[in-house]
């Protein structure tokens, strides 16, 4: 008998596990909208050229694979802070930013956790409702406490902005207010700057701490600097921030796991602190992080040339999503007798879609029309093509009615 008897087997994980339920569908109409990878318009994995040419570079350089220390490659940290918050940002003239490479969005946000577990003892994260399903997963595993805040309107499949302010408000002094810097996941449904300035009113007047998850730079507007306007904005105000990046989707980098945890202090010499502690979090959890990630952003971000050459992929690729979002609607609208008003999947932006469908209608998607996708109702219009909105709609509607 096994010594892990009393181990049960655990559930598949509502996102990844819709692509392992993708692959086993032998439907050739089947469309994978679970996971939120950029696909090209032929539906393949895309690699962006400008990381190809990183990546020559770097062979020709014949750079080694010695370890990394444990606060990850210098050059990455410096370029990864000035992409967030701008290369003239004072934060970054004044030193007042920790910058640890991290293993991407999820390990740079589970650093975090475990600094906010350890010196904000009792501290509670506030989370949008809804929000990435894995947030909850970071922070019970980092036994740090969390509860929701008010984000997603049914009614309006828009932002119910007013309970959102009310729930930060309600919060107790000195919480952790986690906010997606662009292109919300699941909904889409990013505040408007003027509400922005309001949010962080109310944080700064709770003395709350912003948590920002940056996930998606560039890829909700096509321009990276836009993206960031709503950290920079907080900077601008002298506020303490803490800001996790993720390279997965900008430069699709998802499986070298890069990204950065950076937490904007009020003083150097409070950011020196913090980062010697993220370093001593960090070492018995995976001793450092790997090169090859690192070594390909800093290149890109480094170098001008490469640099442009990213930012007009990058415009390619949201564009490519803008595209497939304005035929979704077109096609909604041409085939939908009902008269619904299917507008706010073009206010949506970003990788994403929420559609309203409940968990019934979104498993008819699945079951009847193999159109794999999360049960919240969100689908990912980066695995979508033109070709496919058709299909799609007449899947919605069957769905919805
Ligand atoms: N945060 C959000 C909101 C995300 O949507 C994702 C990925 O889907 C991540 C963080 C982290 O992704 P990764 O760990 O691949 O960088």
């Amino acid at each position: 008998v096994s010594r892990f008897e009393g181990i049960a087997m655990a559930p598949p994980d509502p996102i990844l596990g819709v692509s392992e339920a993708f692959r086993a569908d032998t439907n050739e109409k089947k469309l994978n909208l679970g996971v939120g990878a950029y696909r090209t318009e032929e539906l393949q994995p895309y690699v962006l050229k400008v990381v190809k040419k990183a990546e020559n570079l770097m062979l020709e350089r014949g750079e080694n694979k010695e370890y990394l220390p444990i606060e990850g490659l210098a050059a990455f940290n410096k370029a990864t802070a000035e992409l967030l918050l701008g290369a003239d940002n004072p934060v970054m003239k004044e030193g007042r930013i920790a910058t640890v490479q991290g293993l991407s969005g999820t390990g740079s946000l589970r650093l975090a956790s475990a600094l906010i577990e350890r010196y904000f003892p009792g501290a509670k994260v506030l989370i949008s409702s809804p929000t990435w399903g894995n947030h909850k997963n970071i922070f019970n595993d980092a036994r740090v406490p969390w509860s929701e805040y008010r984000y997603y309107d049914p009614k309006t499949v828009g932002l119910d902005f007013e309970g959102m302010v009310a729930d930060i408000k309600a919060a107790p002094e000195g919480s952790f207010i986690l906010l997606h810097g662009c292109a919300h996941n699941p909904t889409g449904i990013d505040p408007t700057p003027e509400q922005w300035e309001k949010i962080a009113d109310v944080i700064q007047e709770k003395n709350h701490i912003p948590f920002f998850d940056v996930a998606y730079q560039g890829f909700a507007s096509g321009s990276l600097d836009q993206d960031a306007a709503s950290v920079r904005l907080f900077a601008a105000r002298g506020m303490e921030i803490l800001v996790a990046q993720s390279y997965s989707k900008n430069l699709g980098l998802y499986a070298e796991r890069i990204g950065a945890i950076n937490v904007v202090c009020s003083s150097a010499d409070a950011a020196a602190r913090v980062k010697s502690q993220l370093k001593r979090l960090a070492r018995p959890m995976y001793s450092n992080p790997p090169v090859h990630g690192a070594r390909i952003v800093a290149n890109v971000v480094g170098d001008p040339a490469l640099f442009g050459e990213w930012k007009a992929e990058m415009e390619l690729m949201a564009g490519r999503i803008k595209n497939v979002r304005q035929k979704l609607y077109d096609s909604l609208m041409a085939k939908d007798k009902s008269g619904k008003d299917w507008s706010f999947i073009l206010k949506q932006i970003g990788m994403f879609s929420f559609t309203g469908l409940n968990k019934a209608q979104s498993e008819n998607m699945t079951n009847k029309w193999h159109v794999y996708m999360t049960k919240d109702g969100r689908i990912s219009l980066a695995g979508l093509s033109l070709a496919k909105c058709e299909y799609l709609a007449d899947a919605i509607i069957d769905s919805y009615h």
